[in-house]
């Protein structure tokens, strides 16, 4: 494939440069350049600027060209959290949920994570890649470059495994990047029925190590909230994967404020997500701790549940990033424009902060911010093309796809055509 590419004549190069989560007021630049033009080699971004400072500088060039008139460009969008590997669906209980049952409710009737487990377990690996590479594509559409997906459906050893290796094998053969993540402290299972510390020692001794061992994930992630891993709990297992040598991130305080961003703050994870009810105290010291806000109102929304403080959040300086959060029970959906739209009719981000939250933050949030996120040289070429020719254009053309063209390490991946 061809990994020399110029894009020239951008009505705007949005570059979000950067390498590091940018926080607070940072959040709202974005660096945008007018009449703009990426160079990009062998996969690589080598010049961005105005099309008229680079063009004379490219004598020589051998590659595809793309006049990106009337359009904007854009860093691909990273999403910092999904379930996306998962077999069967949940509408009957979504639709108990639109009745009034509560999140706990359908827990306790057998119904949520737990039913997701069953036919996750049931599923041969084969078939978990065919359901999931589909929701890849979508999301490809939707200009999605990287994506964290969770294990989590297992709850078991042989499942947590065959998860992982799902997302191995989907990083190796789709061209969005996957970043995995160990999340076997999703919920309790069977097994383990009122033995939740049973459950966080079977998964500190016998699995994290296989986890670790296989290389099979990056991140170590748990839900800790009311009624599912306590902050004791969350902590024993935190500490357990830091020790193997993994990064952090928690479900933190979705429920219920328990204090699982101060958890997070204390442990120095990465990310802490959800964050619905999370105490001032919380935000204070996860902004001390640089611990990145992962907000998932996609999830919020479909559960009928106030949004998080994200003005709260970048005014006491923290960093956040956005994700959809897709998962078979809360929010089963790839929709970029949809969360985007929630982020600033509901959370009150302004257009900026949400482009921030979707990329460099993003990126951030699965430690990859000195690789992608950005529009620099030396960053991996993941950027898209808008059909419009500006990112204020994304809310306004509200929960519609307005991605033109998306390109990935360099080569054009995924693009809108009128050739009949
Ligand atoms: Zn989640």
């Amino acid at each position: 494939m061809n990994k020399n590419l110029v894009i020239r004549h951008a009505a705007q190069v949005v570059t979000c440069s950067g390498t590091q989560a940018k926080r607070g007021k940072e959040m709202a630049s974005l660096s945008p350049i007018e009449d703009g033009c990426v160079v990009i080699e062998g996969g690589e971004i080598t010049a961005v600027g105005r099309t008229e400072a680079i063009e004379n500088q490219l004598n020589g060039f051998k590659g595809e060209v793309i006049d990106a008139d009337g359009k904007a460009v854009l860093p691909g969008f990273v999403d910092s959290h999904t379930h996306t590997i998962f077999s069967g669906d949940r509408a009957e209980e979504f639709s108990w949920r639109l009745k009034g049952s509560s999140f706990l409710e359908i827990l306790e009737r057998g119904g949520g994570i737990i039913s997701t487990v069953r036919a996750t377990r049931a599923a041969t690996a084969e078939s978990l890649y065919e359901e999931a590479i589909l929701r890849l594509d979508s999301m490809l559409a939707h200009g999605v470059t990287t994506v964290e997906i969770k294990s989590g459906y297992g709850l078991d050893l042989d499942t947590e495994i065959k998860q992982l290796e799902v997302a191995r094998r989907l990083d190796a053969t789709h061209p969005i990047d996957v970043v995995p993540t160990f999340l076997g402290a999703h919920a309790t299972p069977p097994e383990y029925a009122g033995n939740q510390d049973g459950y966080i020692d079977f998964l500190n001794d016998i699995v994290l190590p296989a986890v670790r061992e296989k290389q099979l994930a990056e991140f170590c992630d748990v839900f800790c909230d009311t009624g599912v891993f306590s902050v004791d709990q969350a902590k024993k297992l935190l500490l357990r994967a830091k020790e193997l040598g993994m990064n952090l991130k928690l479900h933190a305080d979705e429920i219920a404020c328990i204090g699982g961003a101060e958890l997070a703050a204390e442990l120095g994870a990465v990310s802490a997500d959800h964050l619905l009810h999370a105490s001032d105290r919380g935000i204070h010291s996860m902004a001390e701790a640089g611990v990145i806000a992962g907000l998932l109102p996609g999830t919020a929304f479909c559960l009928g549940e106030q949004f998080a403080r994200a003005r709260h959040m970048i005014e006491s300086g923290l960093a956040v990033a956005l994700a959809t959060d897709l998962n078979p029970g809360t929010f089963y959906s790839e929709s970029i424009p949809l969360v985007f739209a929630l982020a600033v009719f509901g959370m009150h981000m302004s257009v900026e902060e949400a482009v921030t939250a979707l990329t460099i933050n993003a990126a951030a949030a699965l430690g990859r911010a000195d690789r992608i996120g950005s529009i620099d040289v030396g960053k991996k070429a993941d950027l898209i093309i808008l059909t419009l020719p500006s990112y204020t254009h994304i809310p306004y053309r509200t929960g519609v796809n307005i991605v033109y063209t998306v390109v990935k390490n360099g080569s054009v991946v995924w693009g809108r055509s009128r050739e009949r």
